[in-house]
């Protein structure tokens, strides 16, 4: 997959995102804001090496992702599952 397909695919992500779930929306948009990972916390000198390390290491939790997206979970429980061990890491 090339670059321009990654990242459009990210944008294209995030957009959904925004509508139905605006907490997990922010929270990632934060993170990307920093170039720093949401699922690990690593941070990243730009965007793109931000894109590629999510789209080589972090496949599975974006998998995980996109079916409680699709699945309709609520948002607690995708932070619960997903993001909380970070969160809960760097409080
Ligand atoms: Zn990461």
């Amino acid at each position: 997959m090339g670059l321009m397909s990654m990242v459009s695919k990210r944008e294209k992500f995030t957009e959904s995102l925004k509508k139905k779930y605006p907490n997990v929306y922010s929270f990632l948009k934060e993170k990307i804001e920093r170039n720093e990972c949401p699922f690990c916390g690593e941070r990243f000198s730009a965007k793109w090496s931000l894109a590629r390390h999510l789209f080589t290491r972090h496949v599975e939790d974006l998998k995980m992702l996109s079916k409680m997206l699709r699945e309709k979970a609520d948002e607690k429980e995708i932070f619960d599952r997903i993001f909380l061990p970070l969160m809960v890491e760097e409080s």
